[in-house]
């Protein structure tokens, strides 16, 4: 979609630091890291949330996601100390992209469970 920013990052039109790429997906650095390591991982396909999910095609686009999510965890090195996958999904999910992505998130421990923004 070419108003989409993670379209334009997955086309290589907007700058990022890619950390992992496929034919289906691709792994950036989020610019607002909100933990040591805060990579997100999106499906080349343009789906606007998780909501837009339930077909075939979302199905094979959202497993080869994950799994480039899985692989780039043990390049980073993260399988050790462990990590956190999160896709926010709508409003009250704190989605602000409409774009589905994977949060990978790890080198700190995380709480449990997500509580209500404190403002
Ligand atoms: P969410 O709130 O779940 O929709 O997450 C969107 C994420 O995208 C946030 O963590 C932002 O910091 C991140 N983000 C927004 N624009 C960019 C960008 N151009 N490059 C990398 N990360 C971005």
């Amino acid at each position: 979609m070419a108003d989409c920013i993670f379209c334009r990052i997955a086309a290589g039109e907007i700058p990022a630091t890619i950390v992992g790429r496929t034919d289906d997906a691709v792994a950036f650095r989020d610019v607002n890291p909100q933990a040591p390591t805060h990579v997100l991982v999106i499906p080349t396909k343009h789906l606007a949330s998780m909501t837009d999910a339930d077909s075939d095609e979302a199905e094979v686009a959202l497993g080869r996601t994950m799994r480039l999510a899985v692989q780039v965890a043990k390049t980073l090195g993260l399988d050790d100390g462990g990590y956190r996958m999160v896709v926010n999904t709508g409003r009250d999910g704190s989605q602000s992209v409409g774009h589905v992505h994977v949060h990978l998130l790890a080198g700190r421990r995380m709480g449990w469970p997500p509580y209500p923004p404190s403002n």
